[in-house]
């Protein structure tokens, strides 16, 4: 027999505003009758892919599958200015939706860059984001686990900067690291005041709730980080990527209050989903025979302007405030 009476989702979940905006500049574009492409997946969900889909806006993994004279969406992520300029000189519309935090970043860059720095970027190698930052900077150091810094030379003059998702406490920690190995140390702080924000209400969450349910893509380094805080705080932790992945019951033991959050590409309706299952699944019978009023309502409690950080369709919650 479940236990749990009560889900609550944390504050300031759903898309960040980065993920959001390039979203809506797809959608807006397809509405205005453009043929409309976004440049990769423009958030890692096949949810909101298969939506966007349908709405005649197709994910391309190269500029050479948009034809002339079709608008492409550049994602929040941003792209190296080599891809700027084929899209413009291959004559497509190009529609940036960079995130201004990563515009600020590749300023940094190149203005750090300008200044003659050993640039160490702390940031996963491969991620899109860390991809066109390198564009600004071709000379970086890229490097991320703690097993990596050996390869940072002793240098006179660095420069320290952060792809926008990476954890707050690996960055001071990797500071603290290159004070050693210069003689000129330069910090330039670009961990997005978003992900900063969610893992501490993520924290909130944990120390007020019996078990928290991390919702993200797999292998989204900031979904994992939440999941990592959760323990932190001794709190029983699921991470899963859908409300399918949730099938055992015996799974929240005795817990009564269950806290749910969610990274910045999983959108504030797979969050309600997720607290609908887990009140169907492990709910005391009171509240399973509500789970979709309950799941609702949890929602509500931050679907309000002051928590919002995601554009919820019409329609799609019913959202206060
Ligand atoms: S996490 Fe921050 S920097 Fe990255 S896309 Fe979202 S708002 Fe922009």
């Amino acid at each position: 027999m479940g236990k749990v009476r009560d889900v609550v989702i944390t504050r300031r979940t759903g898309f960040c505003y980065g993920v959001r905006e390039a979203i809506d500049y797809a959608k807006t574009a397809a509405a205005e009758g453009k043929p409309t492409h976004t440049l990769g997946q423009v958030v890692h969900n096949e949810g909101v892919i298969e939506q966007l889909e349908a709405q005649g806006i197709r994910t391309v993994a190269s500029l050479d599958e948009v034809h002339e004279g079709a608008a492409v969406v550049i994602r929040a992520h941003g792209v190296t200015p080599e891809v700027m300029e084929r899209a413009k000189t291959r004559g497509l519309e190009v529609i940036d939706g960079t995130c201004t935090w990563v515009i600020q970043e590749q300023r940094a860059l190149a203005r750090l860059v300008d200044e003659g720095y050993t640039i160490v970027l702390l940031g996963t190698p491969r991620h899109p984001e860390v991809v066109g930052l390198l564009g600004f900077a071709p000379g970086a150091i890229v490097v991320d686990e703690e097993e990596d810094w050996g390869r940072i030379p002793r240098t006179k003059r660095i420069a320290l900067i952060s792809q926008s998702t990476q954890p707050p406490w690996k960055f001071e920690k990797l500071a603290a690291y290159l004070v050693g190995r210069c003689h000129e140390l330069k910090i330039v702080n670009t961990i997005c005041p978003v992900t900063i924000r969610r893992q501490q209400d993520t924290m909130e969450a944990a120390a007020a709730v019996d078990h928290m349910v991390v919702v993200g893509g797999r292998s989204s380094a900031n979904t994992k980080e939440l999941t990592r805080l959760c323990r932190i705080a001794g709190t029983p932790v699921v991470q899963i990527e859908s409300p399918a992945d949730l099938q055992d019951p015996d799974l929240f033991g005795d817990a009564e209050v269950v806290g749910v959050t969610g990274g910045t590409s999983t959108p504030i309706e797979d969050l309600q989903a997720v607290t609908r299952r887990i009140y169907e699944l492990a709910g005391t019978p009171e509240v399973r025979a509500r789970a979709a009023e309950l799941a609702d309502a949890s929602l509500r409690r931050v679907a309000d302007s002051t928590y919002r950080t995601s554009s919820v369709p019409s329609g799609a919650a019913p959202a206060e405030g």
